[in-house]
């Protein structure tokens, strides 16, 4: 079977190395902090000392790190993956990051003859939990079917989407609406407390109709109990809404309720909100009196 390396151990990391490791796959992982490592090795992972270590032992290495700076560190960096890799190699970047980032890494990984793959994925915490993810792919498609039985093991779907670039773009795309509707669902919660109606009642409501879906069902009882242990840490979507209006701007579209929820959770983010899960917009939309 492939050998197969894991870099980053983080919420998503952390789950989806597990389950391929439940599949029977041959792995070996890498954190920057080396504790995270202890419950995977424990499981039966190998540790390793480096991404180089991780990317010149291993068949195929997949990334799944916070943001684009931290992809360009583990690729570029000193004992980067770029470092490691060699003809024939695979390197699969799942973190959400820009396309242009996406496409530098690419670049450098095919300038060592090996191959590369984006496949950002869709789904939080529970769904990494319970190998439900979907799978953005694009790139190098020989690279994408070797990956087939991983990807089976840690999500419910894959789509492929043709060149480098494109996985990253739906991936901004789909967060993106997913911000957009944080903002506009806490925005509501908070009207409808100023008009004395119960959020529970609002909830109710909006589930009967067209309005109804997984995340208002989920993340509602949450911010109506301010419970925020963090499934999609704020931080990470706040950049995903600045990586979206920056993929706009290269379109010239400007995308101005993108822009209007993004500064609500920048302002989270400037409350120091930013390690919660990003339900806790709440905390900076509820402060704002209509
Ligand atoms: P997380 O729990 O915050 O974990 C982030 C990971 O990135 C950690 O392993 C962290 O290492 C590592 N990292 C950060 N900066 C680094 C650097 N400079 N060098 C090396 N490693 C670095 O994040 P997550 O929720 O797992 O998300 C990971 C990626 O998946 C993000 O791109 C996120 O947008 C995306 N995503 C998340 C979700 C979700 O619901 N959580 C869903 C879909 C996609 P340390 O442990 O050493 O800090």
């Amino acid at each position: 079977m492939v050998k197969l390396g894991f870099l980053g151990l983080g919420i998503m990391g952390s789950a989806m190395a597990r389950n391929l490791l439940h599949a029977g796959f041959d792995l070996t992982v890498w954190n920057r902090d080396r504790e995270k490592m202890a419950p995977l090795t424990e499981a039966g992972a190998k540790p390793a000392e480096s991404p180089a270590d991780v990317a010149s032992t291993c068949d195929i290495t997949i990334a799944m790190v916070s943001n684009p700076e931290a992809s360009h560190a583990i690729a570029f960096g000193k004992d980067g993956v770029i470092e490691g890799l060699s003809q024939g190699k695979g390197y699969v970047e799942m973190s959400t990051i820009d396309p242009q980032t996406s496409h530098a890494i690419a670049k450098a990984v095919r300038a060592k003859d090996a191959r590369y793959l984006e496949a950002p994925v869709s789904g939080s915490k529970k769904p990494a939990e319970d190998a439900t993810l979907v799978l953005l792919a694009a790139g190098d498609h020989a690279l994408y079917d070797e990956m087939k039985e991983a990807f089976e093991a840690i999500g419910k779907l894959t789509v492929y989407l043709g060149e480098v670039g494109q996985g990253s773009a739906m991936k901004l795309v789909v967060n993106m609406i997913m911000g957009g509707m944080m903002a506009a669902f806490c925005e509501g919660i908070a009207l409808a407390q100023a008009n004395h109606l119960a959020p529970e009642d609002l909830f109710a409501v909006l589930d009967a109709g067209a309005t109804a879906n997984p995340m208002f069902r989920l993340k509602g009882p949450m911010i109506e109990q301010e419970q925020f242990s963090p499934s999609f840490p704020l931080q990470h979507m706040q950049k995903d809404l600045r990586l979206a209006l920056a993929l706009g701007e290269i379109c010239a579209l400007p995308l101005p309720t993108i822009a209007a929820a993004n500064a609500q959770f920048l302002r989270a983010r400037g409350m120091g909100l930013e390690t919660l899960d990003f339900s806790a917009v709440w905390k900076a939309i509820q402060t704002v009196k209509p």
